[in-house]
């Protein structure tokens, strides 16, 4: 059907004047001639948890140790005893599930002190659960943005959960973090509309930088604007006490819906929003996604106990940091570049889908785990090779990576992936 080096997913996703069975087949050969060339990346199966190492059995002759640079569990909340054991006490007593959801019986006690201590972290009124941060960026977008008097003017690097959020309204996207180009979106819609909300990302999963946020505050005060901030991979490693890029910059009630996910972070699994006591009430009855779905299970009390070691161990934070400085440092004195990130997302720039796939295979000869990140996740000159740093590494894993980025240079025989 296409031509399989230059195929992606997106190519798939419809096919016209076929049915789905045979966008199937089409597909299962594309995926066939991608594993056939060595690219194992894509939903490779771990064969231990989401620690500093993991366990893969790529060639079928048994397992072996790769430094895991895929997973987002920044604080290594995931596998901390104390967040374990607070799980498995609240499984002990309210079993595995809770069955129901929050609007006809599924609604504990527990939730709402979790409500409760979310809320209180970010330093807002009120908090409303979702069962992950995807449900709760759409869910929140599609109960608050409806009919042809909303518009959504938004980052374009946004994630896709809030893209999937305004699939039904009227959108426009500004260029990423362009304050100059969000002014002129701005100045264009003003007055036209009931609601105007502007949609930004705390971090940016890909570029992995940072949302000028006090500029974007102040444009959307300008223009009578409200806004809406998904901070997934800022919360636990910006801020002086993690809190994100609502503390970096000192606008914790500034921003009307703040979205995120207990499951980087935090170690669990969940998405929450935060902001004013009605308005989230109105969410808790009004977002189907919350009220035709079932809560947390009692494992998500694990929270409770993740939530209150971000104050009580911020030495995690530090060493994180330490991490993410020993990298960047290596690869930029190797010539790698790592863009505009700013955060526990450490990129490699390479600009080239077909080469991405290359590297990530290099890297695990080399017995590093990485994500090559592509198109249709970033336009095709923006693909990079994802890293994601936790403070459960420690400075001779980040010099194993660094090791495979030599032998990678050594492949490439050049200085830039470039
Ligand atoms: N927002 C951002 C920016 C993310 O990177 C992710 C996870 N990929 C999500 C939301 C979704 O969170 P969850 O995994 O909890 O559904």
């Amino acid at each position: 059907y296409l031509d399989f080096p230059n195929a992606s997913f997106k190519d798939y996703e419809y096919i016209p004047g076929q049915n789905f069975y045979q966008w199937a087949r089409h597909f299962a050969a594309y995926v066939d001639n991608w594993r056939s060339r060595g690219h194992w990346n894509y939903r490779q199966e771990c064969l231990s948890g989401c620690g500093s190492e993991v366990l893969l059995n790529l060639d079928g002759k048994g397992p072996k140790n790769y430094v895991a640079m895929v997973f987002s569990d920044y604080l290594g909340h995931a596998i901390h005893p104390k967040v374990i054991a607070k799980g498995v006490e609240y499984m002990q007593k309210y079993g595995m599930g809770v069955a129901a959801s929050p609007a006809i019986g599924g609604h504990m006690d527990f939730h709402r002190e979790l409500e409760e201590k979310t809320a209180a972290f970010f330093r807002r009124q009120a908090a409303i659960l979702f069962t992950t941060g995807y449900t709760a960026n759409t869910a929140t977008i599609m109960a608050l943005l409806k009919g042809d008097r909303a518009i959504a003017i938004v980052d374009a690097s946004i994630h896709a959960s809030m893209y999937e959020g305004i699939r039904g309204i009227k959108y426009v996207p500004f260029y990423h973090n362009n304050m100059e180009s969000l002014e002129r979106k701005l100045k264009e819609n003003c007055g036209r509309y009931d609601t105007m909300m502007v949609i930004v990302d705390g971090v940016y999963s890909q570029p992995a930088d940072i949302c000028p946020l006090k500029d974007v505050v102040f444009l959307c005060k300008k223009y009578g604007a409200k806004l809406a901030m998904d901070d997934a991979h800022g919360v636990g490693v910006l801020g002086e006490t993690g809190r994100g890029v609502i503390e970096l910059y000192d606008a914790w009630q500034d921003v009307d819906v703040i979205t995120g996910t207990f499951s980087k972070t935090f170690g669990h699994v969940g998405g929450y929003v935060v902001g004013d006591e009605e308005l989230i009430t109105y969410l808790k009855y009004q977002a189907g996604q919350h009220i035709f779905s079932v809560a947390p299970t009692p494992a998500a009390a694990c929270l409770l106990k993740s939530i209150d070691l971000i104050d009580e161990e911020p030495q995690n934070r530090l060493k994180l940091w330490v991490n993410i400085r020993h990298l960047k440092d290596g690869l930029h004195s190797m010539g790698f570049d790592t863009g505009t990130s700013a955060s526990a997302i450490v990129p490699v720039k390479t600009g080239n889908a077909a080469m991405n796939a290359e590297i990530c295979k290099w890297l695990l000869y080399a017995g590093v785990y990485t994500n090559q990140i592509g198109y249709p996740a970033v336009p095709k000159k923006h693909a990079v090779i994802r890293q994601s740093v936790m403070a459960t590494h420690d400075i001779p894993q980040m010099d194993r990576v660094l090791e495979g980025w030599a032998y990678v240079k050594k492949k490439l025989g050049t200085n830039n992936c470039k």
